[in-house]
């Protein structure tokens, strides 16, 4: 239901990163909604790791825990729908729901995450969290191993093929991509990686489990797992519909927030995934609790 009073502020997203603002905000006693569609970044893997206390546990399961907690708090409502026309409406702001209630608040937190854009290689984006992955320290250790893939995707691939030689047997795959300098190509013959030039047809295997790369020249390239840099962009044209203003991420674009984590949108606060170029659970909480504790401060 619309509330008649503007709330303190309306969240958008509810996962890590606006789960932990909320949080901060709640325990303040300031009076918040939580708008949220429960499209997380990482729902394709089943389980999370590398957060201190919650390492393996379902993603899901984590989340959920958090809302529970955050919903104990009194002044905290909360939202499952997706959020869209923002507006600036006098001294704050006015959000709908999909449901069609319009709701108003004094500030905004935009904490709505990226969505990965992976290449355009059949079988990869079936894979995707499964034996197709973005991070060795979300994933590389329960691969227990063996023969791994990092895709070329810029000039930083090659220091990610030297990392993610601690996880397994490395192979670079080139797939059409520049070939690395001198000082690369010497880190990766030290990290013992093997670099392949063959551009890649297709990821092959049983079901998401990965059996190889099948290569332009007919070649099965077997490797259990594959590291891929996916591109990235908002998962929500909301910050954009504002006016605030992006950076170029080594990724894509981020929201370029102060150290208060507010946008360039006075009101406007941003945090995790969206607005950070570092993406963890870890992070995105952290960054969640900075922008939280800097949009509470700005309501005194
Ligand atoms: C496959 C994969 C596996 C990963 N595994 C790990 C791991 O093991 N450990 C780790 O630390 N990190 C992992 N990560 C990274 C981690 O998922 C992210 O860093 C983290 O989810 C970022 O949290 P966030 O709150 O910023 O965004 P998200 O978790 O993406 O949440 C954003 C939320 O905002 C909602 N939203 C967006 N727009 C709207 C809107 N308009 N209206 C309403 N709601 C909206 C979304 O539906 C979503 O619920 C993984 C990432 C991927 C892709």
């Amino acid at each position: 239901m619309p509330s008649t009073m503007p709330y303190d502020a309306v969240i958008v997203g509810g996962s890590f990163a606006g789960l932990s603002a909320g949080l901060q905000l709640a325990r303040a006693r300031r009076s918040i909604l939580v708008i949220d569609e429960g499209r997380r970044r990482n729902r394709f893997s089943s389980h999370s790791h590398g957060f201190l206390g919650q390492d393996g546990r379902e993603p899901a399961a984590i989340v959920a825990e958090a809302k529970a907690q955050l919903l104990a708090y009194p002044t905290v409502a909360w939202q499952d729908a997706r959020a869209s026309d923002a507006k600036i409406e006098g001294n704050g702001f006015s959000i709908t729901d999909s449901g069609g209630d319009q709701h108003r608040a004094r500030r905004l937190l935009l904490a709505t995450g990226v969505r990965d854009e992976l290449p355009a290689i059949p079988g990869l984006q079936e894979r995707w969290g499964k034996s197709v992955l973005h991070c060795p320290y979300c994933d590389g250790y329960e691969l227990g191993g063996g023969k791994l893939g990092v895709l070329a995707s810029g000039s930083f691939s090659a220091l990610k093929a030297a990392l993610v030689a601690d996880w397994g047997e490395v192979t670079l795959f080139l797939n059409g991509e520049a070939e690395p300098d001198a000082e690369a190509t010497a880190l990766l013959e030290r990290r013992g990686v093997a670099i392949e030039r063959a551009p890649i047809v297709a990821a092959e295997g049983e079901g998401t489990a990965m059996a190889g790369l099948r290569l332009a020249d007919g070649r099965l390239a077997p490797i259990k797992a594959l590291f891929v840099a996916a591109g990235i962009c908002p998962a929500s044209p909301l910050a954009e519909e504002l006016g605030c203003a992006f950076d170029n991420g080594p990724f894509g674009p981020l929201l370029r927030v102060d150290g208060m984590k507010q946008t360039s949108v006075t009101g406007v606060y941003a945090a995790g995934d969206a607005a950070t170029g570092r993406h963890s659970v870890a992070l995105a909480v952290a960054d969640g609790v900075l922008a939280g504790t800097g949009l509470h401060m700005s309501l005194l």
